[in-house]
């Protein structure tokens, strides 16, 4: 003890103290160099969890939209805003609701009265008792056989040429097949189509207009009708006629102008339209306790509620849900005609025949060359000879054949090499309602110029309910990164500045994808869809692109609606892993059209799918090679003049890049990094979205042995380039932290000789702080 207090005093007691504070020392180094580490490593997990954010966005688009509880659809990234539709166009303030202004365009005046404020608030259902439960056995036993053409796309699709036409059939419905049938809410309806035209036909005539007939090869199908009997329905006890409300040619003013006629609002269905149908006029149906198994049970077939949608008419009527002056919109006499294409996979049975019935109830027959189902190599029974019978009433619907699953993209591209219309392509989704009016203001948009595109508003089928639900005027279809699609309101000063009506087309950067018009030349001349996307996704991305940057257009036709079934899932399986297929095609897309904004995609957590051994994404010649000959503007001028509010600036960070401790900037000296007094000469670098810290074609890489590095040409596949920077506010944030060397090193400011190195993190040190002169970080 006392040789202690001898050691303390004088000069002893100096050493001591000095001893101690350098253990204190020390440990204060200790810790901060273990909480550089542990900032590293948070900022890694920290990076890490935004990647997997940015996954997972990507996989799941799916989302409960919150006020009406309707799936949304996978593809669709952000939200579309919906609406029940209780009051459609400028009756939407009345407090009396009645149905029969929901279907503005009454078919049947009777309806009017009938209404009951019970279905507006939801059906009740029926049960299977219910008059309008289908039985569909019975009617698919009631059509002559028709065969469909097996196509084998083994062979490249431009070699699929020859298709037999669909077997017409001259039989008249005999009277005892649609009775048995009447009773059922889906109905034979082959003559309908045909008087429909006969009706349209004279309607139009008698305005003096002239309606361009199908060609003699199609065996114009009015001089059929003629000669059949009228047809009996046992219910009605009278004639039935199909019902159609023809705007136009109700009232003679129609006709403002030679040349023009106002947009005809076909509805023509099995009259009487049952008007306490399960789900009639697009009503949502409360379906009771007691059914909830029998709903799970069937919900996979289809991703949506398959029991309902079978107790609803394959016909039944929605809401007219058009901006009201729609209505009166005029156009041209001598539109083209168009091919339907619907390309599906496993498509339940009663949503497929309603998507085909409501193109042929509301379209007018002048119009509509002939409708195309591809099978894409289904596996249900019920698509086979059942479809085949079922379709064969409709000398319009084609069936063809894939013999093995080609995914919708290829699918789609069998259905235009066999569409026998030379005018206009239209694709729709196979569980889509078409609403009244809906194709002539499409093929108005391409009538008046081939390379406009036109979509319709596509509007809401809850998958729940089955409800017909209207969306929010003015939206478009955008994406963000990494090519997410998702829905968006045009901006405010966009309507202000054009004076935008509800009903004017707009301007649209992404197409949703499934539904679309386009002049038939026109897309061959674009090169269709790019063959080599598989199954499903990322093909709405490089139609869009590609119409956009080679001189097309793509717009929303607020007076064209259609409704759609969102799913949670896909209901079919892909071929691959569902993941990776949609990645690949992402990539494809990615590698021909984004030009230096690829980086976006890639940097946005698809770095991995750079990695060619890990994912090979096939042969790219061709699309860039058709890219040159069509000679497409940039990927940033369509950026600048489709999408100028998306606001994607090409890097992260850019300009002179200052080292805190040094006070100097980073230099380019021959092949390697000095530092200089700032100026502006050899020292401008941008911090990519790839991560990588680049000047020109060079970026710095990190060394495997550690304390190293090297300007060398860039390479966005390899961690060496990467570099962490401003990830987070912690105490790395200004740090340049790379991403490859194993312990987590910094680039850092040698002051002695004004050169650059690595070192282990030091939160504090101000030779590891960098400064760029802008930045983008988003
Ligand atoms: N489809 C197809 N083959 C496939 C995948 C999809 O024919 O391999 C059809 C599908 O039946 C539907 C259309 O392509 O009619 C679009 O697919 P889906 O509805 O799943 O796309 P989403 O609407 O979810 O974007
Ligand atoms: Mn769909």
């Amino acid at each position: 003890m006392m040789k202690v207090r001898r050691y303390l005093r004088g000069s002893g007691r100096v050493l001591a103290f000095v001893f101690v504070a350098s253990v204190i020392w020390l440990l204060f180094d200790m810790a901060a160099l273990r909480m550089s580490i542990n900032d590293v490593n948070s900022q890694l997990v920290r990076e890490r969890v935004i990647r997997e954010k940015e996954i997972m966005m990507v996989k799941n688009q799916q989302h409960q939209l919150q006020h009406v509880g309707v799936t949304q659809a996978k593809r669709r990234g952000f939200k579309h805003p919906v609406q029940r539709v209780t009051r459609p166009g400028n009756i939407q303030q009345s407090p009396n609701l009645n149905l029969g202004h929901i279907y503005r365009h009454k078919l049947n005046p009777k309806f009017e009265v009938k209404q009951s404020n019970q279905r507006q608030e939801g059906h009740d259902f029926k049960g299977d008792n219910s008059k309008s439960a289908l039985s569909n056995q019975n009617n698919r036993e009631s059509f002559p056989k028709k065969k469909a053409v097996n196509l084998d796309l083994n062979v490249a699709v431009t070699s699929v040429t020859q298709v037999q036409p669909a077997v017409k059939t001259n039989k008249p419905v005999l009277k005892t097949e649609l009775n048995k049938s009447a009773q059922f809410a889906h109905k034979p309806l082959k003559d309908k189509e045909l008087k429909t035209d006969q009706k349209v036909e004279k309607d139009l005539n008698k305005n003096g207009l002239k309606v361009s007939h199908p060609t003699a090869e199609e065996a114009h199908p009015v001089k059929t009708i003629s000669q059949q009997a009228p047809i009996k329905d046992v219910n009605r006890k009278e004639d039935v006629k199909p019902k159609i409300n023809l705007q136009a040619g109700d009232n003679s003013s129609a006709v403002r102008k030679p040349g023009v006629h106002k947009v005809l609002s076909l509805d023509a269905t099995h009259a009487p339209r049952d008007p306490n149908a399960v789900g009639q006029f697009g009503q949502p149906v409360i379906l009771p306790g007691s059914k909830n198994a029998e709903v799970m049970k069937r919900w996979n077939e289809g991703h949506f509620n398959v029991y309902l949608s079978d107790q609803i008419p394959v016909d039944r009527a929605v809401p007219d849900t058009r901006p009201e002056t729609c209505a009166q919109n005029l156009v041209h006499n001598d539109l083209p005609t168009t091919t339907v294409i619907f390309c599906f996979v496993d498509e339940v049975w009663s949503t497929l025949l309603r998507s085909v019935h409501s193109v042929l109830n509301r379209s007018p027959p002048h119009l509509l060359k002939e409708i195309i189902l591809v099978d894409d190599a289904s596996t249900k029974d019920y698509l086979k000879e059942q479809l085949d019978e079922y379709m064969s009433q409709f000398p319009r619907v084609r069936i063809i054949r894939l013999k093995e699953r080609q995914g919708l993209i290829r699918a789609r591209l069998a259905g235009a090499a066999v569409a026998k219309g030379k005018d206009v392509l239209t694709f729709l989704d196979s569980h889509i309602e078409c609403n009244v009016g809906w194709l002539e203001p499409l093929l108005e948009r391409v009538y008046l110029d081939r390379k406009k595109v036109p979509c319709p508003v596509i509007e809401v089928i809850s998958d729940k309910d089955m409800s017909y639900l209207l969306v929010d005027n003015f939206q478009r279809g955008i994406f963000k990164w990494p090519l997410v699609f998702g829905w968006s309101p045009v901006p405010e000063d966009v309507i202000k500045k054009n004076n935008m009506k509800v009903t004017d087309p707009i301007r649209c950067p992404v197409m949703a994808g499934g539904l679309f018009s386009i002049d038939k030349k026109y897309f061959f001349e674009l090169g269709a869809y790019d063959p080599g996307l598989d199954v499903w996704g990322g093909e709405n991305m490089e139609i869009s692109f590609k119409i956009w940057m080679c001189g097309g257009e793509i717009e929303i036709i607020p007076c064209s609606r259609v409704g759609h079934i969102f799913r949670g899932q896909n209901p079919y399986k892909f071929p691959k892993d569902r993941q990776k297929t949609v990645e690949r095609n992402l990539a494809r897309v990615a590698e021909v059209w984004l030009d230096e904004y690829k980086d976006l995609f890639y940097g946005h957590g698809y770095q991995h799918l750079l990695d060619r051994k890990v994912i090979d994404i096939g042969n790219l010649t061709e699309q860039i090679e058709l890219r040159k000959k069509l000679k497409c503007k940039s990927f940033k001028w369509y950026l600048d003049n489709v999408f100028p509010d998306m606001d994607t600036p090409v890097v992260k960070a850019e300009g002179l890049v200052f080292n805190r401790g040094l006070r100097k900037c980073l230099a380019l000296q021959k092949d390697s990094l000095s530092f200089e007094i700032c100026d502006l000469s050899n020292q401008q670098f941008n911090y990519t979205w790839m991560k990588s810290i680049r000047h020109q074609d060079l970026c710095v890489a990190a060394q495997s042995t550690g304390s190293g590095f090297a300007l060398v040409p860039c390479d966005n596949t390899k961690r060496e380039f990467r570099w962490f920077y401003k990830t987070s506010n912690s105490a790395l944030t200004e740090h340049l932290v790379s991403e490859f060397v194993p312990n987590h090193m910094c680039l850092e400011a040698e002051p002695r000789d004004d050169s650059v190195r690595l070192r282990p993190c030091q939160p504090s040190s101000v030779f590891q702080k960098w400064e760029f002169t802008r930045y983008h970080l988003q």
